[in-house]
């Protein structure tokens, strides 16, 4: 919207944004005055937005003193303080007759007038006048792309209202007042308002996750990141150079999680996990999902896959569901006569005994293991006897687990085959279409020729993308086959928060929303602490960072370590044991 001024007017606030001057002082200081980004100045963003690589969000004629003292009425650019990220992500370039050039090997490709722009610090660049052509491969970004959806969301931003003191979330306070405030009401967001903007989610996710990835590339603490994530803004604020910097970049990743998360409705994963979706790296903590063999599990699987199924009849071959139904049977007799077991893989379980049922009670399945057993064991006593049929029965729901996997597959292999098959006529592409449509191919200009490429390409990539997308949709189907469901609701898994160590002390396993929801959880007997030594209960409810008890005098204690370490040192209170147990926590260090 532009009025006889060709001044722009709403929907974008002024008061959340920054004149020129400021923005560029905003990008050079921190707020101690220390340095930010070198060399960036009125002519650095100048050659920044003839490019189309930044844009000022509003465009004002105010009343300027000049140089000798007069007023006059120009025209003042205003910026959004988030737009330090394109001005961070071009900041390894340099001005040269008014445009942005790589400082690497710059007298040669000034003098073969071949601009290549650096984009992020990884050393990354690319050829400008091909990127703005369109030219680009298809796995390749195009930043301009990239600029225009964050120019669009910065509107989108901006249009909201966003109070300093509003107290919307204590969180967001800033330490400096001329820190920007990131205090926005995003409850008045709706789906209509944000598709006003030209965005989807989609690009939201992609913009969250590139925006994502360049702060942790220049984040000094990346792999302290969730550590100081916990942490509230202000605290944040009190960093230096380019952790600060890295701070501002992640604050806006995480209002574009936050605008995603109001949309959708859903949470969106963290953004380590977002970032290194295929690949994580062994050095960046990551909660995971405890993992076993679980009844429940197994059941929540079969669930999803048949919920899969009502839309993928065409991809399960002959067979197949009647395999399913045979072995739902099978899991159906395990659970009557075994109950709802649960074991969780990698970590020390006590021993157990099957105190309830002998070896004439068993199934023929575990009756087998049992036997095998005796047959090189002949003498066993009672005792032993019992925990090896604990120990079978455990055993055979990992083989139920293994051949309900073994009959899934079945349609993953399917998956599997159309992918290969839809890639190879990809990435053969050329050879293809040129050879096998040699006739019809005859018949037209070269023009229409490449026309016709290009619009046949699209097509084979987009069906090869839309395998591999739905071999993974059918991945995500039957992933919890080998995690363990909570052992309070049973029916969510469970992400593993603490240091692997610390697993050892654990086997219990209750998900984030059962957690939330316990107010008394000491009432539940799911998490007892007790003495490593002789038994004797320690504290009624230890789980994670979490202690719950009563106090001597009856009242309830409920300490909860947000994040940092914790030790726990406890004398057991039993007489005749008096031993010391200790537990760490450590906490804060995991999504
Ligand atoms: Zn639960
Ligand atoms: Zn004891």
């Amino acid at each position: 919207m532009k009025n006889k001024d060709n001044v722009e007017l709403l929907p974008v606030k002024k008061d959340q944004l920054y004149s020129e001057k400021t923005f560029i002082r905003h990008c050079i200081y921190d707020y101690h005055q220390n340095r930010k980004l070198d060399d960036i100045n009125e002519s650095f963003l100048r050659a920044a937005e003839t490019d189309g690589f930044l844009e000022p969000l509003l465009q004002v004629k105010e009343e300027a003193v000049q140089e000798d003292g007069t007023k006059k009425k120009v025209l003042i650019n205003y910026y959004s303080p988030h737009q330090i990220f394109i001005i961070a992500s071009l900041s390894k370039n340099k001005v040269h007759e008014g445009q942005l050039w790589t400082h690497h090997d710059f007298d040669w490709h000034t003098k073969q007038k071949t601009r290549y722009v650096e984009w992020g610090w990884s050393g990354y660049a690319f050829n400008v006048d091909y990127a703005k052509a369109g030219t680009k491969h298809h796995t390749e970004l195009n930043i301009f792309d990239l600029c225009k959806d964050f120019h669009n969301f910065l509107k989108l931003l901006h249009s909201l209202k966003n109070d300093r003191h509003g107290g919307f979330d204590r969180n967001k306070e800033r330490y400096f007042n001329d820190a920007p405030s990131i205090n926005f009401d995003f409850s008045v967001l709706t789906k209509d308002i944000f598709e006003k903007f030209s965005l989807n989610i989609d690009r939201l996710r992609l913009l969250r996750k590139t925006i994502g990835s360049f702060a942790l590339q220049i984040d000094p603490l990346e792999t302290w990141y969730f550590y100081i994530k916990r942490h509230p803004r202000w605290k944040k604020d009190s960093l230096k150079g380019d952790a600060l910097l890295a701070q501002e970049i992640y604050i806006i990743s995480d209002l574009i999680t936050e605008v995603t998360e109001k949309l959708t409705g859903e949470k969106e994963p963290d953004l380590l996990s977002s970032v290194h979706e295929k690949f994580y790296p062994t050095l960046l903590p990551r909660d995971e999902y405890a993992t076993g063999s679980d009844v429940k599990a197994l059941w929540g699987t079969i669930a999803s896959f048949k919920q899969w199924v009502t839309k993928n009849k065409d991809l399960i071959p002959d067979g197949m569901l009647q395999k399913l139904a045979e072995f739902e049977k099978e899991l159906k007799a395990y659970e009557e006569k075994y109950e709802d077991k649960s074991y969780v893989s990698g970590i020390s379980r006590p021993v157990e005994y099957e105190e309830k049922l002998g070896i004439n009670d068993l199934d023929p399945s575990v009756t087998h293991y049992v036997t095998q057993f005796l047959k090189q064991q002949p003498k066993v006593d009672q005792d032993e006897l019992k925990m090896e049929i604990a120990s079978a029965i455990s055993w055979r729901l990992h083989d139920l687990e293994r051949k309900l996997w073994q009959v899934l597959d079945e349609a993953g292999e399917i998956l599997r085959k159309k992918v290969d098959e839809a890639w190879n006529i990809e990435h053969d592409f050329g050879n293809h279409f040129w050879f096998k449509r040699k006739d019809e191919l005859n018949k037209l200009s070269r023009e229409e020729q490449m026309k016709l490429y290009d619009t046949e390409y699209q097509k084979a990539y987009k069906e090869a993308m839309f395998w591999s997308n739905k071999r993974d949709e059918f991945g995500k189907t039957i992933s919890h086959i080998n995690l363990i469901y909570c052992q309070n609701c049973r029916n969510k898994p469970v992400k593993v928060k603490s240091d692997r160590g610390d697993q050892l002390f654990y086997d219990t396993f209750i998900c984030e929303d059962c957690l939330k929801g316990m107010d008394e959880p000491r009432m539940t007997n799911l998490a007892v602490w007790n003495c490593m030594y002789c038994g004797r209960v320690l504290y009624k409810f230890n789980y994670e960072n979490r202690i719950n008890d009563l106090l001597i005098n009856k009242a309830t204690s409920d300490i909860v370590l947000e994040y940092g370490r914790l030790k726990l040192v406890v004398r057991c209170g039993n007489r005749e044991c008096g031993k010391i147990n200790e537990r760490w926590i450590d906490w804060g260090w995991t999504a």
